[in-house]
């Protein structure tokens, strides 16, 4: 039996999204843009589960735009800031998913905008006077701050930030992919012109997503084609995922509270297990403070050691998934350990976690991590 502690890389499919996909794979296979029955059937079912979507979140479900993931909901919200908001100096944070950084970079390579990025600390807190300050710009500003970072877990405080834009007419855009389906998000009140999700971060299938878009903002066309979406956002429509991304919603709005609880008992236990049985034990960023991230990461920093060199292939010789992060020049560099200074001789280890571990898969994944680091050395 593997352990699986990759659940902001992926989860796994909830089995009540699994039903409720197969009959839009075999049996309302029409497609919805057909104005026949078979069409209909299925145009209807979108229809459907957007408006779940919308109730959920207190939005329009004109204000939803289904999108092949977060990807493509974070590159049509900048582009879209771009080329119809007519944004030409971008505010954000090095912390960002590459779906962000690598698109902002782009635009600022062809010319089209400024970009300034937010003062930070060693912990990964944002400097939010500085942000006042940058949003003192002249010309229309948009932010984008992810809501919850992937890697170290931080939350950042986008009601704060919203309210700031919104004194400062800029746009503002959150990466919402690692908090939708985890947190209760109420965009009546939230000042945000932009959102994104994505379903396979909350046990719904891969490949689907969101994009919300305020009403009175206009959004911009990334694919051509026919006239899906509302005509924002051509091709046929990935049906069965549409419908396990409205379930998988519901499934994590029903069970939210429950959820978090139990999730934050693994965390906690995790660290608990962590701090007891190895020497010199760290968290990067905010990930040990319960208050200021993700209850569903915790970035581990753990002490050289002889043996610990590849901490992600023993444990996955030992059944174990979990994702690394490095804050070293070559290789696979992570950005986010190298922004909050994160010492290159120590190993970062990101456990997340969902609703499906357990105590025991905790308690064995400390074991055997402790395993290297209590072996005496001669
Ligand atoms: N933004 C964040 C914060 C993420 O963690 C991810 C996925 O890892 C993405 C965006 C991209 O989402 P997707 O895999 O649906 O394209």
């Amino acid at each position: 039996m593997r352990i699986y502690l990759d659940n902001a890389a992926t989860t796994q499919l909830d089995k009540e999204v699994y039903k409720e996909i197969i009959p839009y794979l075999l049996e309302y296979f029409g497609n919805p843009s057909s104005h026949h029955e078979d069409g209909r059937i299925v145009k209807s079912a979108i229809e459907n589960a957007r408006n779940t979507i919308a109730d959920l979140l207190n939005a329009a479900p004109n204000e939803i735009i289904f999108t092949s993931g977060g990807t493509e909901a974070d590159n049509t919200a900048i582009l879209s800031s771009v080329y119809s908001e007519q944004v030409k100096h971008v505010i954000t944070t090095p912390f960002e998913h590459h779906a962000v950084l690598h698109t902002l970079e782009a635009l600022k390579k062809r010319g089209e905008i400024s970009l300034s990025f937010i003062n930070t600390d060693d912990r990964g807190n944002l400097d939010v006077e500085h942000l006042q300050q940058l949003l003192k710009n002249k010309e229309r500003s948009l932010v984008s701050v992810m809501h919850a970072n992937n890697e170290i877990g931080n939350l950042n405080n986008i009601e704060l930030i919203g309210e700031l834009c919104c004194s400062s007419n800029a746009i503002f855009h959150s990466d919402t992919v690692q908090t939708i389906g985890h947190y209760r998000h109420d965009l009546s009140k939230l000042k945000a012109h932009f959102i994104a999700a994505s379903a396979h971060k909350f046990h719904g299938p891969k490949g689907v997503g969101f994009i919300y878009c305020k009403n009175g903002i206009q959004l911009s066309k990334l694919i051509h084609g026919g006239s899906q979406e509302r005509r924002l956002r051509a091709g046929t429509e990935n049906i069965h995922g549409i419908i396990g991304l409205a379930k998988a919603l519901e499934i994590a709005y029903r069970d939210i509270d429950e959820h978090a609880r139990y999730i934050q008992k693994l965390k906690d236990r995790m660290i608990f297990k962590l701090k007891a049985e190895i020497e010199g034990v760290q968290f990067n960023g905010n990930s040990g403070d319960a208050d200021k991230s993700l209850y569903t990461v915790l970035s581990v920093s753990l002490p050289q050691h002889e043996g610990a060199d590849d901490l992600l292939g023993y444990l996955d010789l030992n059944n174990i998934s979990v994702s690394g992060g490095s804050a070293c020049s070559t290789g696979s560099a992570s950005h986010v350990l190298k922004a909050i200074n994160a010492d290159p001789s120590r190993h970062t280890v990101r456990f997340s976690f969902s609703k499906y571990n357990t105590i025991e898969e905790i308690d064995y994944t400390v074991e055997r991590l402790a395993a290297i680091y209590n072996v005496v050395t001669i």
